[in-house]
This record gives structure tokens, sequence and C-alpha cells, in this order.
């Protein structure tokens, strides 16, 4: 078969790599509008789940990113300096750049041909091929090009931007600073020897009252470093990735399709989907479509029914995180309606913002029907029995 990828993004790259490995008789070219060496955005966050998939699918690459991870043990919530910590949990941070490195040089090795500064913009540029696979990204040309998939795109209220800095986060923290104009946060974690990550989120409404919306980059990142000087402890933030762009404010795209392939053009990564960052899976996601996406190919041999099943099959496996992600980003984009509890508590219920009772539930009410800390058999039955009744109360309450 002759197999043109869009975009050598996790998704192209691990998709030609896992084929190639395992049916080497086919032609797969991976076509890159960056140059070699250069990826957009910071590091990105996963947990060992991730990498049980990749030492399980291709042991060589999968060494090289464990080796190439920052791994962190702990997770802290900073409201104004007051610091929680999280129950223990691990995982790991990767520059975005190093990943995209160690899968191009090992697909490179096992025979895919990779185009860099080649950019797509319509499949009619593409070489004649049996297989188009689009993993051009969130806001991929490709799928816009082609009219079958029915894609949605729903644009998140707050404002984000992913930056680097060259503090060490060894522990992923969250901190939450109070402004004159509101509520900002940080999502910052390690991705290697040298820099972490720091994404800073805040509404719209803080954001303009900030000034951020008229303010030039430069001014941006020293005014960024004042109001988290306290998390920073006097390091910089760092707004340009490797191809040398600027970071830019963005407000998150959640991407949805209808249909995820059409003819023999198919749609993996961020293309089909995407998830908020505040629960870290898009990359997770991206590196599982290429699996699915390579398994059934192998398994099916012909390309229409290996698409039919490859996207039964990755559409299930969405539909628990694109739920998981909307209600993560909307509890973010609610931050003001639990900050003013305490921290411990705050922290409490913003471990527990994947829960569906959580947005409809007043804050304090919601913390008692979640406790952690001070979990008991006795009041774990309570809650089982009572907690429906006082939803349903509560409801008909906000109703009447
Ligand atoms: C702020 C932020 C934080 C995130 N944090 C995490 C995290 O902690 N953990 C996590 O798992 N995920 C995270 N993600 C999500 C993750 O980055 C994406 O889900 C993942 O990169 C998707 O991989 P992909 O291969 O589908 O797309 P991409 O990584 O976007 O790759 C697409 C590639 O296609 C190329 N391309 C685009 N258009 C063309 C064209 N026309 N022609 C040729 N090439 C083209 C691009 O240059 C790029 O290299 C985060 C996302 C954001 C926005």
């Amino acid at each position: 078969m002759r197999i043109a990828c869009v975009g050598a993004g996790p998704a192209g790259l691990y998709f030609a790599l896992l084929l190639k490995l395992r049916e080497p008789w086919h032609d797969i070219t991976v076509f890159e509008r960056s140059a070699p060496g250069v990826a957009r955005g910071w590091g990105v966050v996963f947990w060992g789940d991730l990498l049980d998939k990749l030492y399980s699918t291709d042991r060589e690459s999968a060494r090289e990113i464990e080796q190439a991870s920052f791994g962190w043990d702990k997770m802290v919530v900073d409201v104004q300096g007051e610091q929680v910590l999280y129950p223990p949990s691990r995982g790991y941070g990767i520059k975005r750049q190093r990943l995209l490195e160690i899968l191009a040089r090992r697909a490179l090795a096992v025979g895919v041909h990779i185009e860099f500064d080649h950019e797509v913009t319509d499949p009619s540029q593409l070489p004649e091929c049996d297989l188009i696979v689009a993993c051009d990204g969130v806001n991929s040309r490709i799928r816009n090009e082609t009219k079958g998939f029915q894609t949605d795109v729903q644009l998140g209220e707050n404002k984000y931007i992913w930056l680097g800095t060259d503090k060490i986060f060894n522990a992923f923290s969250f901190p939450f600073v109070h402004t004159d104009s509101g509520w900002i946060w940080a999502h910052a974690y390690g991705v290697g020897a040298e820099s972490s990550t720091f994404i800073v989120e805040c509404p719209a409404e803080t954001w303009v009252g900030l000034g951020f919306d008229t303010m030039p980059h430069e001014e941006c990142l020293a005014a960024l470093e004042k109001i988290f000087e306290h998390s920073l402890d006097g390091h910089q933030l760092i707004g340009q990735t490797s191809d040398e762009t600027n970071a830019q404010w963005l407000n998150f795209r959640t991407v949805t399709n209808k249909h995820w392939h059409d003819g023999k053009t198919v749609l993996a990564g961020d293309a089909a989907h995407t998830t908020h960052f505040a629960i870290g899976s898009g990359t997770r996601l991206a590196i599982e479509d290429a699996i699915a996406l390579a398994d059934n190919l192998q398994r099916h041999g012909e390309v229409k029914p290996a698409l039919e099943a490859y996207e039964r099959e990755r559409r299930a496996a969405l539909a628990g995180p694109q739920i998981a992600a909307r209600l993560s980003a909307q509890w973010y984009e609610n931050v003001d309606r639990y900050i003013g509890l305490e921290p411990r508590k705050f922290s409490t219920l913003m471990r527990r913002r994947r829960s569906p009772l959580l947005p409809h539930l007043p804050p304090r009410l919601a913390y008692w029907l979640y406790p952690t800390s001070r979990e008991i058999p006795a009041l774990r039955s309570v809650r089982g029995w009572a907690g429906p009744g006082i939803i349903w109360a509560y409801n008909r309450l906000r109703r009447s």
C-alpha cells in the first residue's frame, strides 16, 4: 500500500513507524510543514499507562521516551501561597520537541519517509496513494478540505497561553493567584532537566482586565512573571517554542467529527478529536489512535473494513475522556464558584472535577458528599443513600 500521513505529530509518526515495523512492504511518507526538530507547544504530561502501551508496541522508542521523560510523584495546589498536597500519584513530563525527535528518528530508522518543510493544504497536492491519514492537528487543513467529516468545533470560555520556564517544577503544581481583575492560575510540571511547562489560564474578563488582550508579548511575559513570582522563585517564563514563534493566548478548541473516515482519508489524533489539556490526555489518545489504526489495517488487510473498525473502536474509547475533558474544562471555567472554600476543600473539589454532579451542587454540600481524607465506611453508606435524595431535593429547589 502507498500511504500518505499529513503531520509529523505523535499520531502521524507513531502510526507510520508502527505499521512500517510490522509490515515493511508498505510505502509510507509523512509530510510535515515544519523543519526537523521543530515543535509547537511546550511539554506534555502522561502517566504510566501510556509507557506500558508504548513498551508493548515498540520497546525501542518506549525506552528512549522513558529516558527523556521527567518523573514527578507529587501534585500541589497552591492558593495564594497556601499549599495543599494531593494524594500521592506518579506521572511524567516530556518536551514535545524531544518526543517528536525520538519518534521521527525511529520512524526513519524503520524505513518511513519524512518530508519536512512540506505543507499540504489540500489532499489533491498529495501523490497518488491508497490511504491518506490526516493527522495534521486541531486545525487540520485536510479535514477542513474534505467535506464528509462534519466537524464541530467548540471554543472554550477561558484564555490560556502555553509557556515554558527555566524553573524545574518537581511536583505537578497548580498555583492560583488573585489579582485586582480576578483569579489566574497555572498548570506547571517539569519536562526535563532544564525546563518546565507553564500553562497560564484565566477567565476572559481577567485577561482583558489585566490588559493581556492588547499587551505586546514581552510585556505580557514580564507581567505574568510578576503575578506568579512566588511560584517561579525569580525564574523566567519562556514564550518562544522551537520554531521561534511566540506563544499566543488562545481559547481551547474542542473538536469532534460525525465521521472519522471519508473514502480513503481517515482522521487521527487532534484532527479527529481534542480533549481539554486539563486532563492531560491528548498525546496518549493520539498515540492510541495510531496503534488502533495500525492494528486494524494489519487485521483486515483492506482499507475500507479497517477504517470502519478503527472508527468504531476509537469512537467508543473516546467517549469517557471526552466527557471527563468537558467537565474538567467547565470546572476551570467556574473556578470562582469553588475558590472561596478553604484551600484543602477547594483542592478536594478540584480533584473531583470530573464528577457530573459537581456543577449542580452547592460547593460545600459537594465537599461533604466527597470527603476524601476523612472518608469512613459509615459516612460512605450515608452518602450512598442520602446523596441522591439531597441532589434531587436541591435540583427541585433550583427549578422552583
Ligand atoms: C496547552 C496544551 C497543553 C497540552 N498538554 C497536554 C498534556 O499535558 N498531555 C497530553 O497528553 N496532551 C496535551 N495536550 C494535547 C496534545 O498536545 C495533542 O493532543 C497532541 O499533540 C495531538 O497529537 P497529533 O499528532 O494529533 O497533533 P499535533 O501534535 O498537533 O501534530 C500535528 C502536526 O501536523 C503538522 N501540520 C499541521 N498542518 C499541516 C499541514 N497543512 N501540512 C503538513 N503538516 C502540518 C504540525 O506542524 C504538527 O507537527 C495539550 C494541548 C494543549 C493545547
